[in-house]
């Protein structure tokens, strides 16, 4: 017995077309015209497009700070909110704290995340403590599933790596076919600048931007694409903000450097002015690196449909304002830094991305779900519809249109960084490996159903 989704429309990265898909068990079997066996339920989709389930690659639900802060979402409300807004898999990001071995690390985010997930979870595993015995645990995460890592050029004293590790840690990604992701800010200067800026007594959300300024990415991302070159070695940079870092990108890519990079849709849609509003609000907005200016945003528009972007995921990191993000409010260094998105990724990029004629509505797909299994070894059982992937699968209305609002939104926290924005993209069904875990009717099944994705390297193992 299975399901025959009816005159949709298919989009892919790269096709749009009618078909029905028949759906059994937990895959696509079958795309095309009267596909119907005995026993099958039929949903007719006119009118609507199916899109691959999005894969949001950059999440840190249940995620305690250095201060012990805890995040609002958890692995419950996040992978829920994932689902509602039409993204069927997440990366979260395990890490390894200061002492532990990467298993100490993959098992506490295991801990974290078994039998409370909404959607299918994977792990890339953050290196926060190199060691000789590293390298080691590397290949051991592979074969369990974990092929991509974590590495902070900032947060000095925390999570912050130096350049001799750096190295070190991509000659071996290199020989294990894993791929590096890096988080590209000058920790060293942010840390002189913030003593600088909190000795002036300037300790509002308003100097975060200035301690944080685009050349401070624009030098670790530089940094970063030349110990690639000369370890001749893969790099993914996550949350890439500005136009002066992707500037150097591009002079990387011509060099040869095989850099892929993301970016956020908070960089896309928000602009630095919100560090002036009144009071503490602009906390709500204190996240790394900080929001740039209308130029920045033209560029990152504009290296996306150069094919210098790969992939748009939310860096959902969610904090409350009254109760978490307070606690810095005599010391702007002190606020936990992210932002909520997991819920409204594709919505808003289909909106103010797909509607206004920025992107393509395949682009949107290409960017959100494609690229990320490409990347991070689950194409082609997730990223695309096609038969033998999973049925992960959703149907939008690109006609309907609604509000973002705190009070309303799935996602566990005071407040949401697109509070009052229109959009006009809603997830009708929403299928994970087969099983319908949304309808518009019906809301989200109540029983988590999320797995653990197992990916390969590059190398395919
Ligand atoms: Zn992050």
């Amino acid at each position: 017995m299975g399901i025959v989704l009816k005159d949709g429309l298919i989009v892919t990265a790269v096709d749009i077309y009618k078909a029905d898909i028949r759906i059994e068990g937990e895959k696509i079997v079958a795309i095309g015209s009267q596909l119907k066996k005995t026993g099958d339920e039929v949903i007719s989709i006119d009118g609507y497009y199916i899109l691959p389930g999005g894969i949001d690659t950059h999440t840190h639900f249940d995620l305690e700070t250095g201060t012990g802060i805890r995040t609002a979402d958890d692995f419950a409300s996040g992978t829920k909110a994932a689902i509602a807004g039409g993204t069927t898999t997440i990366l979260d990001y395990a890490t390894q704290n200061k002492g532990e071995t990467l298993q100490q690390g993959l098992n506490n985010w295991n801990q974290k995340a078994k039998n409370k997930s909404y959607c299918d979870v994977g792990f890339h595993m953050a290196i926060t403590d190199w060691n000789d015995k590293v390298p080691v645990q590397m290949k051991d995460m592979i074969q369990k599933g974990v092929s991509s890592f974590k590495i902070y050029m900032a947060y000095k004293g925390i999570m912050q790596m130096d350049d001799e590790d750096i190295f070190k840690a991509l000659i071996r990604s290199k020989e294990l076919g894993a791929l590096i992701t890096f988080h590209c800010e000058n920790g060293d200067v942010i840390e002189a600048l913030i003593q600088e800026s909190k000795s002036k007594k300037y300790t509002s959300p308003y100097y975060h931007p200035l301690v944080r300024p685009a050349l401070v990415e624009k030098e670790a991302v530089t940094r970063l694409l030349y110990l690639a070159e000369l370890a001749n070695a893969p790099v993914y940079i996550v949350h890439l903000s500005s136009k002066e870092a992707l500037e150097n990108v591009i002079e990387a890519k011509k060099r040869g450097v095989e850099v892929h990079v993301e970016t956020c849709p908070h960089y896309l849609l928000l602009e630095d002015s919100l560090y002036d509003l009144e009071g503490f609000e602009s906390a709500k907005y204190v996240m790394s690196p900080p929001l740039r200016k209308q130029e920045d945003i033209e560029a990152l528009w504009n290296g996306i449909n150069n094919h210098f972007i790969d992939t748009i995921s939310t860096d959902h990191c969610s904090f409350n304002f009254r109760g978490h993000k307070d606690v810095g409010i005599n010391d702007f260094s002190q606020i936990p830094n992210g932002i909520p998105g997991v819920e409204h990724r594709i919505s808003l990029l289909y909106t103010y991305g797909v509607q206004l004629g920025k992107i393509s509505l395949n682009k949107l797909v290409e960017l959100t779900s494609t690229n990320a299994a490409k990347l991070f070894g689950v194409y082609p059982q997730k990223g695309t519809i096609a038969v033998g992937s999973d049925a992960d699968i959703v149907v939008w209305d690109f006609n309907q249109t609604s509000i973002i609002e705190q009070k309303t939104q799935i996602q566990n926290v005071d407040y949401t960084p697109y509070e009052g924005m229109q959009v006009k993209a809603q997830p009708v069904y929403v299928f994970l490996r087969g099983n319908k875990v949304l309808s518009q009717d019906g809301g989200i099944l109540e029983q988590p159903q999320g797995r653990f994705v197992k990916r390969k390297s590059l190398k395919g193992e």
